[in-house]
């Protein structure tokens, strides 16, 4: 008998994510032009609390793209080809940022940190010391295995070893966990809209360090579009490089008031608190969690190896209507991802925990008992209210 109530579909992916109620009555607000005051007004606001969100006096860009042409604008905005980089690869997404240098010519070395696990970092200083990299890259969280790198160490270390940038995907980071770019010195931060923002895909925000702007200005890799200090002049002039999404900046200018209005502590302690409840509720079920450092914006579980990881997730999806996202690679079928960010609900936590036990159980595993499922909604519960 289930307790929660499953016939509204409920999205608990690490992106896209629910949108909130003003924001969605944003995107369907009459359409303005960009040139107008009107426009410039929403714009400076947004640069503004961009600002805010990423603790920075440096400007913040908004480009009209995925958070992956964020990543790649900081890359080819800062070096030139030949340069030697080191690239943090401990998912899909560090994978990312490897084979993105080496398509721009970077001469690209791996510090390779196995999938889930925490972070070596006496291994990571090694490297660091082994040579002169003009920039290392790395993820904050690696969303593809729901890993917490320790971003504020990896920073001091990168600065008492090397004079390069010290660059973060911080796209399932910023408005998720603590990362006050100019105290830790981080010379780029790459945030993209459809995560934390909560709002749909389609911006990347993007913010350079004083020392990554002087980089720019003898970076060589060729750029047209995503042109960062073109972009830059631009928005001195109150305007964007190209024509701007006006939906989504309009959209965007809503949430971080949304946001302003909570108080980033409060953000982050919610989304903190989604991810506790849901990774105690789990461990209630018998259930384990994948990562050795879990982040506070998506929890992977490790499905019980009698199981089928993607049955079990379509399973959730067209029984209970929730969805849940699966590994990818070594890990498909072998985790399922609970994302923490944007506009869900205690209720949306507590369905997708009873979810996944049901779904179990109609698989046949006999393990998951009553007394497991409910027990896991108490602990989730106390911890949500
Ligand atoms: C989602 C995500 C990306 C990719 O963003 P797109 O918007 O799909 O281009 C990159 N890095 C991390 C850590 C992510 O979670």
């Amino acid at each position: 008998m289930p307790l929660q109530d499953f016939s509204k579909h409920r999205l608990l992916a690490p992106g896209p994510v629910p949108l909130s109620e003003k924001v969605r009555q944003s995107l369907s607000a009459p359409m303005i032009h960009h040139r107008t005051p009107e426009f410039e007004a929403i714009l400076q606001s947004c640069w503004k609390n961009l600002q805010w969100m990423f603790q920075t006096t440096q400007p913040v860009l908004i480009l009209p793209t995925t958070g992956s042409g964020g990543m790649e604008a900081v890359m080819t905005n800062t070096l030139s080809p030949g340069d030697s980089v080191l690239v943090v690869v401990s998912g899909k997404f560090g994978e990312r940022w490897k084979k993105m240098a080496e398509v721009y010519g970077l001469n690209a070395e791996s510090f390779d940190s196995p999938w889930g696990k925490k972070l070596d970092l006496a291994g990571f200083e090694k490297k660091l010391q082994s040579k002169a990299y003009s920039a290392v890259f790395t993820q904050v969280c690696e969303t593809s295995t729901a890993t917490l790198h320790p971003i504020q160490e990896m920073a001091a270390l990168h600065r008492r070893h090397q004079k390069g940038l010290f660059i973060v995907d911080a796209i399932t980071a910023i408005g998720c966990t603590p990362l006050p770019m100019e105290e830790w010195g981080l010379d780029g931060v790459v945030a993209g809209s459809q995560k934390a923002f909560a709002l749909p895909t389609g911006l990347a925000f993007v913010a350079l360090s004083e020392k990554a702007w002087k980089a720019n200005s003898h970076s060589g890799i060729p750029k047209f579009y995503l042109d960062l200090k073109k972009e830059r002049e631009a928005n001195e002039k109150g305007q964007t490089h190209f024509s701007s999404s006006v939906t989504l900046v309009r959209a965007l200018s809503v949430a971080l008031q949304e946001f302003q209005e909570m108080g980033l502590d409060s953000l982050l302690k919610l989304i903190h608190k989604r991810a506790q409840a849901t990774r105690e509720g789990l461990t209630a079920m018998g259930l384990k969690i994948y990562s050795e450092s879990p982040s506070p914006s998506v929890t992977a579980v490790e499905v019980p190896s009698a199981l089928d990881g993607a049955k079990l997730r379509a399973h959730i999806e067209s029984q209970y209507r929730i969805t849940l996202m699966g590994g990818q690679d070594h890990l498909k079928g072998k985790i399922l991802r609970f994302g923490h960010m944007g506009n869900i609900s205690p209720d949306d936590i507590l369905a997708s925990l009873e979810a996944l036990g049901l779904a179990c159980r109609d698989f046949g595993l006999q393990d998951m008992s009553d007394e497991k499922i409910q027990s896991a909604l108490e602990r989730a519960g106390k911890i949500l209210k």
